[in-house]
């Protein structure tokens, strides 16, 4: 079955074929680094990371970028208020950032290209559309002339005219309340470049339009974000791209729904509200990491169609935990009965119909193939990944069933403790396309605060150091813990800590 997107500028699903056969080319619109980050900023980079990991497993090669405003007035003005360089702030911001994607399995991504890194692109771009008398100069600010811009609007399906009824100012200096700022005169004390219109700052919109067509070239695949940098980020970044290039920008445009907190009214009844920071409904990510584990909210994330809001509650997350829990008894059940661990990647359960010895392992193992293929089929239409985790619930229903009809707890042959590893590892296989299951869980730092994050991330380099190979290191952590009265132990499960 070929995959389908539902693309923003043509408002329907199409095939996915991409500019260059064989390679995506995806960028999504990352932070404004001057809070930290909450479940909102999370949303986009789960999604566009397990899409670009379904995309390699289907066989194309991809590359993710991320961009990080590190240069904007929000950041500016916060700076000012908490009395740091905005640069120190921005910096401080972004490595939170940075260990939140991780933690919540955020690995894929190539690039987080920086605008303060990207100062002399993004001149260039303004300087192209200059000379092609598509921008203005106004005391030392620049602007977007929207009339040189072939159909503006497009992306959002508004005219200039609805785009402004009642919204907009002029811009600064702007001539027209549809013209934008491509570069903004500094103020006295504040971060300035030089530009050949005096000292200043870059907009917001340009800075993403110089980064995606410097990394991944002037027409590329895939362009993201969330549904409310539709109007005008977007439209905008669209209007200068073209028209300095003349070509198309992004050839898909697919948004993830916004983020809503649900809460209880007093009446009982369950009100949605968008997460926003006037709302003051803000849950930083590090502050849920203390809660939930990362591959909790990275599913938790997941079990919602990207395009769709996401309902965001302690009840949701605590049920994802839940069902989260299940497949975990379920390799362990597995394990029990076969002597394998789920997690190690091994043969296919493919070669496993031929040695099938009766009929009933014969259609468990056609069950298992469906149930897997399932996984594609939703993936494929438009990456569905709501339906990709219900196939793995159907999946892990199938093992158990088969398990216990057979009652292979108490006596498996062979064929079955062959049969059954090969499809927990195949339930993992597919997990790990979404970027679950990729590591056996571990114990949440729950309430353990930042000594249990500090323990997490010393089991961590650990794990790497063994991965690499590099026993004497591994050896060394777990030495220098027990120096400490702080034992390691192995288990199917992880590796686990306590005082000694
Ligand atoms: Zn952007």
């Amino acid at each position: 079955m070929p995959l389908t997107v539902y693309n923003t500028l043509t408002k329907k699903k199409e095939p996915f074929e991409p500019v260059t056969a064989g390679q995506v080319g995806i960028y999504l619109c990352g932070p404004t680094v001057y809070k930290p980050s909450h479940i909102g900023h999370a949303v986009g980079p789960i999604v566009f990371d397990a899409i670009k990991r379904y995309l390699v497993h289907k066989g194309f090669r991809v590359k993710l970028v991320i961009n990080i405003t590190d240069v904007d007035d929000k950041l500016i003005k916060e700076a000012a208020e908490q009395n740091v360089p905005m640069a120190e702030l921005a910096e401080r911001v972004t490595q939170s950032y940075f260990a939140s994607l991780d933690a919540l399995g955020v690995r894929s991504v190539d690039e987080f290209p920086r605008a303060t890194g990207n100062i002399g692109r993004i001149i260039e771009l303004i300087e192209r559309l200059m000379a092609k008398g598509a921008a203005y100069a106004a005391d030392g600010d620049v602007y977007f002339d929207h009339t040189q811009a072939k159909d503006y609007g497009k992306l959002s399906g508004r005219n200039i005219d609805e785009s402004l009824a009642g919204t907009r100012e002029l811009a600064g200096r702007a001539r027209h309340a549809a013209d934008f700022a491509l570069w903004k005169a500094s103020k006295e004390g504040e971060p300035a470049w030089n530009s050949p219109w005096g000292e200043g700052r870059p907009g917001w919109h340009i800075e993403c339009s110089a980064m995606s067509m410097a990394i991944l070239g002037e027409t590329f695949d895939i362009h993201g974000g969330g549904m409310d940098l539709i109007f005008p980020h977007h439209e905008n970044e669209i209007a200068q791209s073209e028209t300095a290039t003349g070509r198309t920008f992004a050839k898909y445009w697919l948004h993830n729904g916004l983020t809503r907190i649900r809460t209880k009214a007093a009446s009982g009844q369950w009100e949605d509200e968008k997460m926003s920071k006037s709302l003051g409904n803000i849950r930083p990510i590090a502050e849920l990491l203390e809660t939930y584990t990362g591959e909790t909210i990275r599913t938790f994330v997941l079990s919602t169609h990207y395009r769709r809001p996401l309902d965001f509650s302690d009840e949701q997350l605590a049920n994802t935990e839940k069902a989260l829990a299940g497949f975990y008894r379920l390799f362990e059940r597995v394990q029990r009965i076969t002597g394998e661990n789920a997690y190690t990647p091994g043969q296919l359960i493919q070669r496993l119909h031929v040695e099938a010895s009766n009929d009933a392992q014969k259609a468990f193992v056609a069950e298992v193939l469906n149930a897997r293929l399932a996984l594609y089929k939703s993936m494929d239409d438009d990456f569905n990944t709501a339906g990709a985790i219900a196939s793995l619930h159907d999946l892990a229903g199938l093992i158990h069933r088969y398990i216990d009809t057979h009652r292979l707890e108490g006596d498996a042959s062979q064929t079955d403790r062959d049969i059954l590893a090969a499809a927990g590892r195949g339930l993992v296989a597919n997990g790990q396309i979404l970027g679950l299951f990729e590591a056996p869980p571990r114990q949440p730092s729950r309430g353990g605060g930042l000594e249990g994050r500090l323990m997490d991330l010393l089991i961590d380099l650990r794990a790497e150091a063994r991965r690499r190979k590099d026993f004497a290191t591994a050896d060394q952590i777990r030495n220098r813990l027990a120096e400490i009265n702080v034992m390691l132990e192995d288990t199917s499960g992880g590796t686990i800590w306590r005082r000694g």
